[in-house]
């Protein structure tokens, strides 16, 4: 009783938010396993999911008692967060998959993902509800021997007034907490390249939806203590 008060409680602050995490894993489902043969490593790293991420996405669940919606299929199969028809859609492995194999392979593993956080979002919508998601992701710190200067990006749309605005301040109580997370906002990439959030926005245009991508430094999230304390700041950061 206590515990179910405790999550009520929680829910009514943040109850616009919804989590997603489509980057969760790296399963490969048996009947594709023959595309990976050799490529354990490859599945392990950064390319094969987004390491952390989803442990991530499961803390600021908890804490905010906040619905999350997440996939495990590795990206390196189908990526959920790339639209159809866009180059990175397929990896190179999963790219010789004859044609009714890819329709088969969207229709078991990328529709009914992209289908199901569609459908939950038109939903809040038609209630007169407003609806923030936040895509959690994370980055590899060192790419193409260049480090990254941030612990968080939060990327939106900066022709958003609400999707500023709220970046702005998240990252301002985030940038004042005691640890002072370094917080770029766009950064490592664009708010408005192709992903899941982009094409969530546009689909929803003019109505009250927020979808804004939560990129986490994998250093951070390996260093167990630092994860806690920063999963803790964006969790109490969303709060106030
Ligand atoms: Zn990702």
């Amino acid at each position: 009783m206590l515990r179910r008060r405790a999550a009520e409680r929680r829910r009514r602050v943040a109850p616009w938010l919804l989590l997603s995490c489509e980057h969760g894993g790296n399963r490969v489902p048996p009947e594709y396993r023959r595309l990976f043969a050799g490529q354990r490593r490859l599945l392990a790293s950064h390319r094969g999911l987004d390491i952390g991420a989803l442990a991530a996405a499961r803390v600021l669940q908890r804490r905010l008692g906040a619905p999350l919606v997440a996939a495990t299929v590795t990206r390196l199969l189908v990526d959920l967060n790339r639209s159809i028809g866009h180059p990175a859609l397929y990896s190179s492995l999963s790219r010789s998959l004859a044609a009714e194999e890819r329709e088969r392979l969207l229709a078991r593993h990328y529709h009914p993902y992209r289908q199901l956080l569609h459908d939950w979002i038109a939903g809040r919508l038609a209630r007169g509800e407003q609806v923030l998601q936040l895509s959690v992701h994370s980055f590899t710190p060192v790419l193409d021997g260049r480090r990254r200067n941030a612990d968080v990006g939060l990327l939106y749309d900066p022709a958003s007034g609400a999707e500023a605005r709220f970046c702005r301040g998240w990252q301002a109580r985030l940038a004042a907490s005691a640890r002072g997370w370094r917080v770029r906002r766009n950064y490592p990439y664009r708010g408005t390249a192709d992903g899941l959030v982009v094409a969530l926005r546009r689909e929803f245009a003019g109505q009250p939806y927020l979808g804004i991508e939560l990129e986490l430094n994998q250093a951070c999230l390996g260093n167990p203590s630092q994860a806690a304390a920063l999963l803790a700041d964006l969790a109490a950061s969303l709060e106030s």
